[in-house]
């Protein structure tokens, strides 16, 4: 309670960078050592950066706005490296800008202060980026990848199709005019384009991310130079003693009467046959490439469990915009299209394959990233889902320790930004979540909030409310 009070004696201040702000007693995660720093620490910040990182009661604090923190915990503002706020797959619905726009501050208030945008209208990630960075709108950083780079029949709106390789050099030079910051390949691209593509990206040094072609193995992809895979994709079909016979189309599912039942006794083969060589050797090449994985676990996780997770996550639909609020239901969403018995078996099944080669591959050295593929997937919530995937990490084995890593200074090293951020030392910027328990001891501590620090500006409990309060449609 006495936390509590001395919070509310805080000053929230609206401009883009707020007065030099000090907060005072707190204790600081190291989350690359993985420990609590030693004693309890005033932290300074002004101009939007950390300033100081002090032990307690040696800031002088006269004339300064202060909180005392005593009791709670402080970690680098998180970073969700796999969204879509502006998901081509829901522009058929017209979503309405403003609506769009309510998603940027659910990221900030629920301690999620960087994004990596994994494809949307560039004009909008622009507009969003360049409002933020005037304190016009409260949003997280945002790195972005524009469109994506799909076949010749792109699944989604607002894709660029590459059919031949002579394309990809043109393709590629007009999108990093136009500002993007990687690129990603979708599941579609021909295996020629691929490789052309990444031949292309590594003569020039730009990054390539995505979901790994269909007709390229995840070991090829790794070899060419990926720098990130997503979703787990097709990792399990090359840890198949079936892989290579499934991959030619030499597997026939003669028992299968459709589309839906092929696909589905696929997985089945595919998991039956896993191999743990396989899998060992495939690891072992992904951290020897260095090629970093996104699982988004929490993105499999609420599809497995829908209609369960709808109900536990009631309480957040009332912040949904109107047109995710009706995408995310199972009547319109292509996600959630087959949910017969033996289907969600299967994706059960699969889930736990998933959280098994999380942890095989966090054991074998290969680096991961925290997404939650965000957008037009049901239940992948903008800001919680970051806590969902923490613990979901937790539970693949990662302790909570290595499981922050995953969305503070992981991101920040894979996106060469450590100069800024990732952790809390003097210099960086003020991206902070202050929590009233220890995450390092329990994960679950990320969802309980006190207050959260962007650029420099603090968002106490009564502001969080308060913009919650505007954003909710009830
Ligand atoms: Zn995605």
């Amino acid at each position: 309670m006495k936390t509590l009070l001395s919070f509310l004696f805080v000053l929230t201040v609206f401009c883009p960078y707020a007065q030099p702000l000090a907060i005072l007693n707190a204790r600081v995660v190291d989350v690359e050592q993985g420990r609590l720093m030693r004693g309890s620490k005033d932290i300074l910040i002004i101009n939007g950066r950390i300033a100081q990182v002090a032990p307690a009661g040696s800031l002088p604090v006269e004339d300064i706005t202060f909180i005392d923190a005593t009791g709670h915990y402080i970690i680098p503002g998180l970073w969700d490296m796999h969204t879509h706020p502006d998901d081509p797959e829901v522009w058929w619905m017209g979503p309405v800008p403003s609506h769009r726009d309510q998603l940027m501050p659910l990221f900030v208030l629920y301690g999620v202060t960087g994004t990596r945008d994994m494809a949307g209208s560039l004009e909008v990630v622009n507009d969003w980026r360049r409002r933020i960075r005037q304190g016009a709108l409260l949003g997280p950083e945002i790195i972005a990848a524009g469109p994506l780079l799909d076949g010749p029949n792109a699944m989604w709106d607002g894709s660029v199709s590459i059919a031949d390789a002579s394309r990809v050099k043109p393709v590629v030079d007009s999108l990093i005019e136009e500002g993007i910051d990687f690129l990603k390949v979708y599941s579609g691209l021909p295996r020629e384009v691929f490789f052309t593509l990444m031949d292309y990206a590594n003569e020039i040094g730009f990054p390539v991310v995505g979901h790994i072609p269909t007709e390229v193995t995840t070991a090829e992809g790794a070899r060419a130079g990926m720098a990130c895979q997503e979703h787990l994709l097709d990792i399990l079909t090359d840890c198949s003693r079936e892989g290579e016979r499934i991959r030619r189309g030499e597997v026939e599912f003669e028992q299968a009467k459709d589309g839906l039942q092929r696909y589905f006794l696929r997985n089945k083969l595919i998991m039956d046959t896993y191999d743990e060589k396989k899998a060992e050797a495939l690891f072992r090449e992904f951290a020897r490439h260095n090629t970093w994985h996104t699982p988004t676990l929490s993105m499999w996780y609420k599809n497995a469990y829908y209609e369960e997770e709808a109900e536990k996550d009631s309480a957040y639909w009332k912040y949904l915009p109107p047109h995710l609020q009706k995408y995310w239901g199972p009547e319109t969403n292509v996600h959630l299209k087959y949910r017969q018995p033996e289907v969600l078996a299967t994706k059960r099944r699969q889930l736990e394959f998933y959280l098994r080669i999380t942890g095989e591959m966090h054991r074998a050295g290969v680096k991961l990233l925290a997404g939650t593929d965000t957008g037009a997937n049901p239940l992948c919530w903008p800001g919680i889902g970051i806590h969902n995937e923490l613990e979901l990490f937790v539970r693949a084995g990662l302790s909570p320790a290595e499981a922050l890593k995953t969305a503070t200074v992981n991101p920040a090293e894979f996106l060469g930004l450590t100069s800024d951020f990732g952790t809390v030392t003097p210099g960086k910027v003020a991206d902070l979540v202050i929590l009233n328990s220890n995450p390092l001891e329990n994960i679950r501590a990320v969802r309980d909030i006190e207050a959260v620090v962007r650029r420099g500006k603090l968002y106490d409990d009564k502001a969080r409310q308060a913009i919650l309060a505007e954003i909710s449609t009830d």
